[in-house]
């Protein structure tokens, strides 16, 4: 985030001159669909989904991280307790209670005192092997209001053939024996109900066999990358039952609360890693922090060029390859303007760094304090800021904001964060590069002839072409012609007051409006009518 950044005070008047000093190189992916060439269609292959998949025998032992060296923590259900290791420190494995967030100007309660999960997780990548041995404990408080008799946590690499080996899994120090795991979905059944406010511990043991990258996925490696995405067990978001959609071929399908992610990775020495945080020396560990945060993402290689740059107190790094100086460094520039403008335009960034890493994926894809971009870009540019780099990089930049600040549901309502990173786009261009305003709408948006419900899930979109079409760049023009009618004064500041009052937690449709409404007086009823199926 930029904490009383250099860029900040002064924005408009300095941000054109500053950039280039600040820049660098960097990269942007996401999850947005590319303008040019036209219409592509991308062969979809859907993951195997394996109803039979249980946990699998442990491919290989590790060696440093046995199940045996985890240590407990106290007693099982007490209010908000600190977490406390009770157990001596095992000689190689030490879990030490998370350290206070520094001060930031977004509200953001630190982790001693945030009711927020907690993951802590000491991970060892082989490299050459492809292979992450894994220990993970999770703090989890139940903040959903009821009694739980389960608790469901979502494990996308269980969705790959013989990647996901589960070693052994506890409750407050009690090894579980009533649990299952079917595809993405591993159930534990509580032997005592979690009553509300009431707070537990899983310690998990396992293993992940990576599998070869797909062109149409990031989990695994290729010939010279490793990239780690939603790769650990997670506790997904409860709302009147466990919140876990079914995977598309297209369009995202996981909902995450905000949590508070401490990951500790060890690795070969020779091999770059790009993250989600700023790295901490950590002993013979390389300690990454993350607060109030989604996801936490991981790409590592040994062939990573870097080029770094700043915005304020926020590190901006760009990992690229050998051959793609120039687009890792326009990328960079642009990163850092997109950074510096919504810091002002929405709410301060919500973390300390962001990387911008290229990746053999198809368009981008956005992580809290991470984007992946696709190397198709890379090789497509040719300088300055009419190009996929750029666009598709600021996209995935924006979800920072629209996916990693404010969440929502990514299947049902992807609008929330779709139609509003792609507006950022468009918000990008208006200050940064005025006169390719009208380049944005005709290269972006109206070439494609957008149409089609904005509020459309990602199950019912058709192609994914019509699917973009409507979430996104539909959206885009809802979005425009919101802010027409609510007037330039209105919009930015309904902009902010979204962005803050939903700051880590979840927003809907219903609130989205609601915000809107409480920030103009103008009728939107047509507006809603002409673009939306539901009725807001
Ligand atoms: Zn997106």
């Amino acid at each position: 985030m930029v904490r009383g950044g250099m860029l900040r005070g002064n924005f408009r008047k300095d941000i054109t001159s500053l950039v280039p000093f600040l820049m660098v190189i960097s990269l942007l992916a996401g999850c947005g669909p590319a303008a040019t060439p036209p219409p592509q269609f991308h062969t979809f292959i859907l993951i195997t989904q394996d109803p039979n998949a249980s946990p699998t025998p442990t491919p290989f032992q590790p060696s440093a991280l046995e199940s045996t060296a985890v240590p407990t923590f106290t007693q099982a259900v007490q209010i908000f307790p600190t977490i406390t290791s009770t157990a001596p420190p095992p000689p190689t494995v030490t879990i030490p209670p998370p350290t206070p967030l520094p001060p930031v100007s977004n509200p953001d309660p630190s982790p001693s005192t945030s009711t927020r999960t907690n993951y802590i997780l000491y991970a060892d990548l082989d490299f050459e092997a492809h292979t992450l041995a894994v220990d993970e404990t999770i703090r989890y408080y139940n903040n959903t209001g009821i009694a739980l008799s389960d608790v469901v946590l979502s494990v996308q690499p269980n969705r790959y053939a013989g990647t996901f080996g589960l070693n052994s899994i506890s409750q407050d120090t009690i090894p579980l024996t009533s649990f299952s795991l079917n595809g993405q979905r591993l159930t534990i059944n509580l032997a005592q109900p979690l009553q509300p406010k009431a707070a537990t511990t899983f310690i998990l043991n396992f293993t992940l066999n990576l599998p070869a990258k797909r062109s149409d996925g990031l989990l695994g490696y290729d010939f010279n990358q490793i990239n780690l995405v939603d790769w650990y067990p997670f506790i997904v978001p409860y709302r009147l039952g466990w919140v876990l959609h079914d995977p598309m071929p297209f369009g995202e399908h996981l909902v995450y609360d905000s949590s508070d992610i401490e990951v500790n990775l060890k690795t070969d020495p020779a091999v770059i890693v790009a993250a989600s945080a700023p790295a901490e020396g950590n002993g013979e560990w390389t300690r990454y922090r993350l607060y109030g945060a989604r996801t936490f993402a991981i790409s590592a290689s040994d062939e990573f060029l870097m080029s770094d740059s700043a915005v304020g107190s926020v590190e901006i790094h760009s990992y690229y390859f050998d051959g793609y100086k120039a687009a890792g460094e326009g990328i960079l520039h642009g990163a850092v303007q997109a950074v510096a403008l919504y810091d002002v335009k929405f709410a301060p960034y919500p973390y300390e760094s962001l990387s911008v890493v290229q990746a053999d994926i198809n368009d981008g894809q956005e992580y809290d304090g991470l984007v992946f971009i696709s190397t198709d870009f890379y090789g497509q540019y040719g300088g300055g800021a009419k190009n996929n780099l750029m666009t598709i990089g600021v996209h995935e930049i924006a979800h920072q904001w629209w996916f990693g600040l404010v969440g929502s549901d990514q299947a049902m309502e992807p609008w929330l964060d779709e139609a509003m990173s792609a507006y950022s786009e468009r918000i990008f261009y208006e200050f940064n590069y005025p006169r390719f305003g009208n380049w944005w709408w005709q290269y972006r948006v109206d070439y494609f002839g957008p149409q089609g419900y904005v509020d459309t899930p990602i199950y019912d979109g058709g192609t994914f072409r019509a699917y973009t079409n409507a979430v996104y760049l539909n959206g885009a023009h809802f979005l425009e012609d919101l802010r027409l009618r609510m007037g330039e004064e209105d919009f930015y500041r309904f902009l902010k007051d979204y962005a803050s009052r939903f700051a880590r937690g979840h927003a809907s449709g219903e609130d989205f409006f609601a915000v809107v409404r409480a920030n103009t007086d103008a009728d939107i009823s047509d507006l809603i009518a002409r673009y939306f199926s539901g009725s807001y």
